[in-house]
């Protein structure tokens, strides 16, 4: 497969807007060409417009080279330039899951692309013969996610990897909790397939929502595309410094990483334990989704309480489910003591 026969014709043929300072950026030099500020604040000049610095930190870390990475406005700039890029409004499709993470529909509907939406198998799993029934030559994008939202189970590697062999779109891989398992990456499957893109952000496990940086890992020829469509000055000075400092704390983040997967196991165990749910799904992700049939009670229950959490209700596969993040030892102790009052509530002990 030609990556290139994915990219729209008018992308491919797209004369990019040259940033004023593109082939002088090393320069030692007076710029008076892009009407900045030169009054000095650390940021009054525009920002590298592809994250040099950042982007060398993050391929060593993920062991790829600089060229198969972007970064975006979060996760959520990248699913809209990838859509926006690949498909054709009014005549290309995109394939997603139900129950699923939303946004993808959105920006799909918002560049007028039709979705086909699939429910996962009972077991919040694709079903792969439903994919093969419903793709078509105007399929461009499917998009998985795993660790799943808002389930939290895991899409084997190898299901990955044989789509990847038989569609002749591109394979969207959301890995916005991958550092909260252990499950492998499908970065490692980049070099053998062209329409494989990874997905990943610096929102969840890094701490850095609030920074809003995603990445995307994939073919150098289609990042290269993206590059020339993606806003040129799309992430800030601010968001890059804070950024490549904040990747330098490793240690800070396993240990982060870890508390979380440790308190994911305790909310685990005592929600198990506390009868209230009628199903507790384990997760590889930062929440926890439990079903009940008076999960609209509950949460309203838990909303008095000051806790706020996530309805999911999305049928038929998911209905009466609360998506529950993972908080620290103290948020998880007061949710706990909470749905210990509920239980009493329902149950006197008398
Ligand atoms: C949270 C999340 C993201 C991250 O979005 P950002 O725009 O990077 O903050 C992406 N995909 C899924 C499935 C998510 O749950």
């Amino acid at each position: 497969m030609e990556i290139e026969s994915l990219i729209r014709k008018n992308i491919r043929e797209l004369k990019p807007y040259r940033c004023a300072r593109d082939e002088y950026e090393d320069m030692d030099a007076v710029f008076l060409d892009a009407n900045e500020s030169p009054f000095e604040n650390g940021f009054n000049r525009y920002p590298d417009p592809y994250q040099r610095c950042l982007k060398f930190i993050l391929a060593d870390f993920k062991q790829v080279a600089a060229e198969n990475v972007i970064l975006g406005n979060g996760s959520d700039e990248l699913i809209d330039l990838l859509i926006r890029s690949l498909c054709r409004p009014g005549i290309d499709n995109i394939i997603v899951f139900s129950p699923g993470y939303t946004m993808y529909e959105v920006c799909a509907a918002i560049n007028d692309v039709e979705v086909r939406k699939i429910n996962l198998t009972v077991n919040f799993l694709p079903d792969w013969r439903k994919v093969e029934q419903q793709r078509d030559c105007c399929t461009k994008i499917i998009f998985l996610c795993t660790p799943h939202n808002p389930v939290g189970n895991i899409i084997p590697l190898s299901d990955i990897e044989n789509l990847c062999k038989v569609s002749d779109c591109m394979v969207v891989v959301d890995e916005a909790y991958i550092d909260f398992t252990d499950m492998p990456s499908a970065i490692g499957l980049l070099e053998r397939y062209e329409n494989l893109f990874v997905l990943q952000t610096l929102s969840k496990a890094w701490g850095m929502a609030g920074l809003r940086l995603g990445m995307g890992f994939a073919n150098e020829k289609l990042i290269a595309v993206l590059n020339r469509v993606k806003p040129p000055y799309n992430i800030g000075v601010l968001a890059q410094q804070t950024a490549v400092r904040t990747l330098k704390d490793r240690d800070g983040f396993r240990n982060n990483v870890a508390c979380i997967r440790r308190e994911r196991e305790r909310l685990l165990q005592a929600f198990l334990q506390s009868g209230i749910f009628e199903k507790v799904y384990p997760s590889e992700a930062n929440f926890i989704l439990v079903t009940s049939p008076q999960a609209d009670e509950l949460y309203r229950f838990l909303l008095r309480n000051g806790i706020v959490t996530r309805l999911r209700d999305i049928p038929p596969l998911l209905t009466g489910g609360i998506r529950i993040t993972v908080g620290n030892r103290e948020e998880n102790d007061r949710l706990l003591g909470l749905l210990a009052c509920w239980t009493n509530k329902l149950y006197p002990s008398e």
